[in-house]
């Protein structure tokens, strides 16, 4: 398997390989850039069809999380873990404890965090092997599970796209399409809900969308139909790459903003989306509220102090500004807003590394 030559492989800074037979972890941390600061990334444990799959993976998380970090204005790098094996199977407090001694020998060049697979359980087994762990449990000084924070992220992004596209500031009587009530979707019409938001929702698991029409009123939707929605905004807040040639075409919201990481399938979906005007949040823009909460939470915990909600708020609320700024570069320059926050990320990221080689 080539490493250098892989296609995904983007200048990362390093890649560790990590086996542990007594414990079955075999896990692979990837540092994509840490210009701004040290890395910080989710630890994925999914069962990959081959190592192949498994490095392709960490390898695209790690690099976007430089992006996402850099666009964010947070002193900190991109990276990531995955760990390869079924949860439900193989994962144990051994295992994960392991895991915490793969992530010392960076010696806090990467800072670990939850991710698909892996719970705050799993991180504070992990935290007694390392202190370079986020989203630990409360009692153990940690801000737990980050997801209401990434809500409010999206919430904030979904506001200022729809006051840009649509020229509208009072969401009353919007029509708002989620797909995906998990821990993020579902935070995510709460807070729309409270704003008198009509939401139409899906979802794989029918419990979650019986509950969001009696809690909140919405109107459930098939998993299939959610995309063609007369609605004003549609919101991914599920699985990847949903935004593509099929799915694009058949969106009547003029706005695209949601949760989902890498929602488009590929980069000209982007264009496509700006060609027929629908205004698209890009989403690690507005889904970076869990890595500014569990930053901060880091930071306090590193210089010995409390924890500041109120400081944590503030920062998601610059998501604002960031999605603004994103949108006017966008239409100034005639392009995609997702090709705009690469540039703008690029240029944070990139003027340190001019500064450090000068
Ligand atoms: P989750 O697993 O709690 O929820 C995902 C939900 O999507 C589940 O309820 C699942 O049943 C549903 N789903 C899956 N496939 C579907 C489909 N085809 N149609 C409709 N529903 C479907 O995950 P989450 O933590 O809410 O995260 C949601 C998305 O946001 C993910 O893509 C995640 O990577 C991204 N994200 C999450 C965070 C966070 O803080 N949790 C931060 C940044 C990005």
């Amino acid at each position: 398997m080539s490493i250098f030559n892989h296609p995904e492989f983007n200048q990362h800074e390093q890649v560790s390989f990590f086996q542990c037979d007594k414990t079955g972890l075999k896990a692979i941390i990837a540092v994509h850039n840490t210009s701004l600061g040290p890395a910080l990334g989710g630890c994925r444990m999914w069962s990959y069809e081959s190592d192949e799959q498994a490095l392709r993976d960490v390898l695209r998380l790690s690099y976007s999380m430089t992006y996402k970090a850099a666009i964010t204005g947070l002193p900190l790098g991109g990276g990531k873990s995955v760990i390869i094996g079924d949860a439900k199977k193989i994962k144990t407090p051994d295992l994960m404890r392991a895991m915490g001694r793969a992530v010392e020998t960076f010696s806090g060049r990467y800072i670990i965090a939850e991710d698909v697979g892996t719970t705050v359980e799993d991180m504070n087994a992990i935290h007694s092997e390392t202190k370079h762990v986020v989203g630990i449990p409360h009692s153990m000084e940690g801000t737990g599970d980050p997801s209401p924070t990434t809500a409010l992220g999206v919430y904030t992004g979904l506001k200022a796209a729809v006051r840009y596209r649509l020229h509208r500031s009072d969401m009353k009587g919007l029509k708002v399409a989620v797909q995906g009530l998990g821990n993020v979707g579902y935070n995510l019409c709460k807070l729309l809900a409270k704003d008198g938001v009509q939401l139409l929702v899906t979802d794989m698991q029918q419990e979650k969308v019986d509950l969001a029409v009696r809690e909140l009123g919405a109107k459930a939707v098939s998993m299939n139909d959610i995309y063609s929605q007369d609605a004003d905004v549609f919101s991914p807040c599920a699985l990847g790459a949903v935004l593509n040639d099929a799915t694009i075409k058949s969106l009547k919201a003029r706005v695209v903003a949601g949760a989902a990481n890498n929602q488009l399938s590929e980069a000209r979906h982007g264009d496509m989306l700006r060609r027929l005007k629908i205004l698209y949040a890009p989403d690690y823009a507005i889904n970076a509220g869990g890595l500014i909460n569990v930053h901060y939470e880091h930071m306090s915990r590193m210089a010995g102090k409390a924890y500041d909600r109120a400081e944590v708020i503030a920062h998601v609320q610059k998501i604002d500004g960031t999605a603004e700024s994103i949108f006017r570069r966008a239409e100034q320059e005639g392009i995609a807003t997702s090709a705009a926050a690469d540039c703008i990320a690029e240029q944070r990221f990139n003027a340190l590394n001019e500064n450090q080689a000068a």
